[in-house]
């Protein structure tokens, strides 16, 4: 296994008011053939200060939107499940759910695929053996395995994450063909449209493209927000393919 990082300079963090970044990391298993993608949130405190970090100006007639002109929309299912903390307190609530899933879908209308939070599961992660913050790589999977869901998208907020043992990633969402699916996403990073919707690229099997006006670069700005006609296509005939369960 081995794990490349793309780290943003220093010095772009000194003034991070406006201007979240996310870094993102890849993941190949050799072993198991298994692919994953990363994402990691490089100005954390910046990024917990901020209310809403992206800015979505889907009226921008530069930008190149894609427009599949003969595709219907495309609904898919999503389930959260956000861990709580020892008050009880889970990483996002209800409200929050409805508001991230509302800014994923104006990144993603150009593209005509709509989520739904079908499901809201607020955990004890202590209940399924599992601790509020993640202490190395090899709890994701155990964390996919508990909630697994072959009729919906996961989406599992944990609290943070140890990135001493973990690196600088905040997420990682397996490609399609790995089992147990899901993307897991640490706290700090949990309510960021952008790293979410960056997620479920990956999930819908979309690699990183180097363009950082585009959802998949490895690096998401807020105006990182483009998605290619070739890609909604790579995501339609993933779903189609895959997640033929989680179409509404
Ligand atoms: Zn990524």
């Amino acid at each position: 296994m081995s794990i490349n990082y793309r780290i943003i300079p220093t010095l772009l963090f000194s003034s991070l008011a406006s201007l979240a970044v996310l870094t993102t990391a890849y993941q190949y298993n050799k072993d198991n053939k298994d692919h994953q993608r990363a994402a990691t949130l490089a100005a954390e405190s910046t990024f917990q200060a901020s209310e809403s970090p992206v800015s979505v100006d889907l009226t921008d007639a530069d930008n190149k939107y894609a427009e599949p002109s003969d595709s219907k929309q495309l609904t898919l299912a999503l389930k959260y499940v956000a861990f709580q903390d020892n008050t009880g307190q889970p990483v996002l609530n209800e409200k929050a759910i409805d508001k991230l899933t509302q800014e994923v879908n104006d990144l993603y209308a150009p593209c005509k695929i709509h989520f739904i939070a079908e499901e809201f599961k607020p955990v004890d992660p202590k209940t399924y053996g599992l601790e509020f913050n993640t202490q190395s790589m090899n709890d994701l999977t155990p964390i996919r395995s508990q909630f697994n869901d072959n009729k919906r998208l996961v989406v599992i907020n944990t609290g943070d994450w140890n990135h001493n043992s973990m690196g600088s990633a905040n997420a990682w969402t397996t490609m399609p063909g790995e089992n147990p699916a899901g993307a897991v996403i640490e706290a700090n990073a949990a309510s960021f449209a952008g790293i979410v919707a960056h997620e479920l690229g990956h999930y819908l099997s979309l690699d990183h493209k180097s363009d950082s006006s585009n959802l998949m670069n490895p690096i998401i700005y807020p105006d990182s927000t483009v998605i290619h006609s070739w890609q909604c296509e790579e995501m339609r005939k993933a779903a189609e393919s895959y997640w033929t369960s989680a179409i509404r």
